[in-house]
């Protein structure tokens, strides 16, 4: 556990706070890294991780990104992730839950969680059992329509960067993942008249794409290749690296996933060949607002929406500083996030 203590403070963490319970087998830790702004914000996961080490560094990585995604989306909170260590496929009993969620009670509502990978709906259910600090379960619902409602206002900011409109009607989207975002980013996409060519693991979701909005489908490996104008990756992270990139034909990239690239010399990679790259948590904040709003007990589907619109705003605005400034979109977004981190 040594070298830990010196890393929160190098990266201004506030608390990281373990728990186990040997009656149910619970073993769970929460990173709280920033409460200025008001109560921590993030999903938990359930993950086994290969070393208790690797599993501390995830969550603190992670929890330091919810700092920035709340800020940059000027969300009244801070950041922080839950993780309970466990295989999702094995470990899960109500119990386990239940005492994680009495866990959350002794944090004093300064920790908010919801879904995360590993975790599903129904065990937010069991944690609400014990605790007012989850946001999701079966009253909430899915996040993730306004996921896709805010990335799609994204893309248009996107176009009007890249085209000097925001208008996508005739555009061509290639969208890697027809998952709960992507599937309903398509239908935002299609309303407005742009034409999409998609790819997707599961045959099942690919064939109803085709169907339903007449898309062009490809095999995930051919998706990075196609002609198009905006790269939609909705899937997994990591997917722009020295292999794909050099296949890329589009002039954006803009999409839910979290952390697209991994290494920073691939964000100036990207703007070398001339691609518009919107930054991730920056787009796909959406849902954030949804669980945000929810937690304050606003559940309107208008006033969401209408925060949930203010990404195209606000991606335009970083657009011209990163002109201004000449920084990458995605370093501006850090400092604008950065900027916003120590207000309340
Ligand atoms: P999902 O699991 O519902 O959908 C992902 C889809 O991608 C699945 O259909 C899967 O089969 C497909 N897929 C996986 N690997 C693929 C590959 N290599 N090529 C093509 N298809 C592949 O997930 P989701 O909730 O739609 O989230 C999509 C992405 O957006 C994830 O990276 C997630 O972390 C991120 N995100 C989601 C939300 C949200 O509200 N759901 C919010 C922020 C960020």
């Amino acid at each position: 556990m040594s070298g830990y203590l010196a890393k929160m403070e190098e990266q201004g963490f506030e608390e990281l706070i373990m728990v186990c319970d040997a009656s149910c087998g619970l073993k769970a830790a929460v990173a709280i890294h920033s409460t200025v702004r008001g109560p921590a914000l993030g999903g938990t996961r359930m993950w086994s991780y290969a070393s208790e080490e690797a599993a501390i560094e995830d969550l603190m990585h992670l929890a330091r990104g919810m700092s920035y995604k709340s800020a940059a989306a000027e969300l009244p909170v801070g950041g922080g992730k839950g993780l309970i260590i466990g295989d999702p496929n094995k470990d899960k009993c109500p119990e386990l839950f239940h005492s994680y969620g009495r866990f959350l009670n002794r944090l004093n509502k300064r920790f908010y969680t919801g879904k995360d990978m590993g975790v599903d709906e129904d065990d937010l259910t069991l944690m609400c059992d014990e605790t007012e600090c989850v946001i999701g379960g079966e009253s909430v619902g899915s996040p993730s329509p306004f996921t896709a409602y805010g990335v799609w206002r994204g893309i248009r900011a996107c176009a009007e960067e890249v085209y000097g409109s925001p208008n996508l009607e005739g555009k061509v989207v290639a969208v890697q993942g027809i998952g709960s975002v992507g599937e309903s980013l398509c239908q935002h996409l299609v309303d407005e008249g742009a034409s999409l060519i998609i790819c997707d693991l599961d045959q099942e979701r690919v064939k109803a794409a085709q169907e339903k909005w007449g898309a062009r489908a490809v095999s995930p490996e051919d998706i990075y290749s196609q002609e198009c104008d905006i790269f939609s990756p909705c899937a997994g992270g990591g997917v722009i690296n020295e292999k794909t990139l050099p296949q890329l034909k589009c002039k954006i990239i803009a999409g839910a996933a979290n952390n697209i690239y991994k290494t920073k010399e691939m964000a100036k990679a990207i703007q070398e060949r001339g691609i518009l790259y919107a930054p991730d948590y920056v787009i796909n904040a959406g849902g954030l607002v949804f669980v945000e709003m929810h937690r304050q007990g606003i559940t309107d589907q208008e006033k969401i929406t209408a925060e949930v619109d203010r990404i195209e705003e606000r991606l335009k605005m970083l657009f011209r500083r990163a002109r201004e400034e000449q920084l990458l979109p995605a370093e501006i977004a850090d400092i604008y996030a950065e900027e916003r981190l120590q207000m309340r």
